[in-house]
């Protein structure tokens, strides 16, 4: 296993471990804290569904190109992985386990298989991807479309950029206290994030 696969396998696991051990009443918190959250990815994948299914079925699902999934180093948050498993089955992540640990090729993202993404919600950066074929596919030629999406890319944002205190930050920090550690906790990790958090503790101190 690469170092990715180790991350990515290391954290799917402590999370799993740690929301197995953890009280009723914490996990029903947890669930009510991503409730927002859930409702807002479920109303990016409707838009993406309406406006761009067909043309990446016809570019890249068809023909297996899966042109959005060719890397192997896809980033992936904390907080991604701590929605996933809260959302998906025991099955599922027995399965995303296993996915990680023998990778379906060697071009492309780990979890890529021959049923699609292992992700039940995949991580934030995949959701908002759109490759500039597409994009100009449909935005060239409906502005309200264009214009939804880039409120759905502002309201991402209100999600993980910790210029405000936001959930991906809150969700790290509170397995952070329970002891848990992982290189995916990039909002405590990642110089740049770190330095925008630092920022807004300075500003509020003014
Ligand atoms: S966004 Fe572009 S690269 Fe990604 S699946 Fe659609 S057509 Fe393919
Ligand atoms: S995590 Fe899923 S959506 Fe993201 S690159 Fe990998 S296979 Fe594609």
């Amino acid at each position: 296993m690469n170092t990715y696969q180790t991350e990515q396998l290391e954290t799917l696991r402590l999370v799993r471990q740690e929301l197995a051990v953890c009280g009723a009443e914490d996990l029903l918190q947890l669930k009510t804290k991503i409730t927002e959250y859930l409702a807002f990815r479920t109303q990016v994948a409707a838009f993406l569904k309406t406006h761009f299914q067909s043309i990446c079925t016809d570019k890249c699902y068809q023909n297996r190109l899966s042109a959005c999934c060719s890397k192997d180093g896809i980033i992936t948050f904390f907080a991604d992985v701590v929605v996933n498993v809260l959302a998906s089955g025991l099955e599922e992540l027995a399965q995303m386990e296993r996915t990680i640990l023998a990778p379906a090729n060697d071009f492309k993202c780990i979890y890529l298989t021959a049923e699609g993404c292992r992700w039940r919600i995949k991580p934030i950066v995949c959701e908002f991807f759109l490759c500039d074929e597409a994009e100009n596919k449909v935005f060239g030629h409906d502005a309200q479309a264009r214009k939804c999406w880039e409120e759905f890319s502002a309201l991402k944002k209100t999600f993980n950029w910790p210029d405000r205190t936001v959930l991906f930050e809150t969700i790290e920090h509170e397995f952070m206290a329970r002891g848990c550690r992982s290189p995916l906790m990039y909002l405590h990790n990642s110089p740049g994030l770190v330095r925008i958090r630092r920022r807004r503790e300075e500003r509020h101190k003014q």
